[in-house]
């Protein structure tokens, strides 16, 4: 890939990061409050916490209440864990209707309304090809082990249905069907555990589990000029990960990276990395990071990984349809792309 020309920070004045590049540390009005941070693994990434509070021991509890709510998401949507309900679906949903909880049922739903969006871009039965990759060994299935499993590929043989009794379950129509919701459930613990911090009063904070970040309210005010400060939030540069290839200022938003560097191996000049595009069960090529800002974080990460199947022009023409969000994509050359409510403001 040609240089990539990097940008200086960008001036877009709803924007903020993924690998948090958070520049600005002048504090908030309050004298005696302070910024907190709190970092973790989980859901196979680095996560991390920060929040404004007045008390340091408050702080503290609520990134640990924000640590376990996102424990709580790992533990039932892994599928490398074997208790799992999402394991569980995987194991029985071809054989017999599973009953799953409210919660899992609705980012069912909502994966199946990105799938409808979409035209079949994003789907999360991507799994039934993608569980053939392993990334760390280095192996791609054959060419005929992959038509065995596409006619399992296909989120609208995922069938949701409402008990008479109360409840709902979830069916696979199609054998060796897998689901998986690496695409959307770190966005959607993002905004669980914003939502938790909103619930106890908290005014400004961060939550970011690797590419997806989630900002609510501001960096607080410049002692000196009193002006209101942005979290300033850095897209790594895809080939080089000590480099921004952009810093964007953003308050009250969030952001989503996917990149073709996350989970890959190289082999005689191809990338096989881990966003699959459905209808052929490989690695999508065209675009190598893909960028998106908006209102909420599960939107954002979905639609990250959308947008990178669909690549630059199907990708910028359908997050134009999507009110509130916006792009940006670097593609293999190296060139940035904007959708065009960002290219207006530029
Ligand atoms: P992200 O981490 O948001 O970039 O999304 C990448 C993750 O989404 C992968 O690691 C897979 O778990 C999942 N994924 C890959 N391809 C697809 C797809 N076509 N539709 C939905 N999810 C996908
Ligand atoms: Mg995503």
């Amino acid at each position: 890939m040609p240089n990539l020309r990097l940008m200086p920070v960008c001036l877009f004045s709803r924007f903020a990061s993924a690998s948090l590049v958070a520049a600005l540390f002048f504090a908030p009005a309050a004298a005696l409050a302070e910024w907190y941070q709190h970092s973790f693994n989980v859901m196979g990434t680095r996560a991390s916490v920060e929040l404004w509070q007045q008390r340091v021991d408050t702080a503290k509890k609520l990134a640990r209440e924000v640590e376990l709510e996102m424990r709580r998401l790992e533990a039932a949507m892994s599928p490398y864990i074997e208790s799992s309900e999402l394991s569980l679906i995987n194991r029985e949903a071809f054989s017999r209707p599973v009953d799953i909880s409210p919660e899992m049922h609705a980012l069912l739903e909502r994966s199946i309304e990105f799938g409808d969006l979409s035209a079949g871009a994003f789907d999360i039965s991507f799994a039934s090809a993608g569980h053939l990759y392993n990334y760390r060994e280095g192996v791609k299935p054959s060419a005929s082990a992959l038509e065995t499993v596409l006619p399992a590929v296909n989120y609208k043989s995922i069938k949701l249905e409402l008990k008479k009794k109360g409840g709902t379950t979830v069916r696979f129509t199609k054998p060796g069907m897998k689901i998986d919701l690496g695409g959307i459930a770190k966005g959607y613990a993002v905004d669980q555990g914003i939502r938790l911090l909103e619930k106890h009063g908290v005014q400004a904070a961060m939550i970011s589990a690797g590419g997806d970040s989630r900002m609510l309210g501001d960096r607080g005010v410049h002692p000196e000029t009193g002006e209101r400060l942005s979290w300033v939030i850095g897209v790594r540069h895809p080939r080089d990960e000590t480099l921004s290839a952009l810093r964007l200022p953003l308050s009250n938003a969030a952001i989503s990276t996917s990149g073709d560097y996350e989970r890959f191996f190289d082999e005689a000049g191809h990338r096989y990395h881990h966003i699959i595009v459905p209808d052929t069960g490989k690695s999508a090529r065209g675009v190598v990071s893909v960028s998106i800002i908006g209102p909420k974080s599960i939107d954002c990460d979905a639609l990250s990984t959308t947008v990178f199947v669909l690549g630059v022009e199907k990708g910028l023409a359908l997050i134009d349809t999507v009110p509130e969000y916006d792009a940006i994509i670097i593609d293999a050359n190296g060139s940035l792309h904007y959708s065009a409510g960002l290219a207006a403001g530029k």
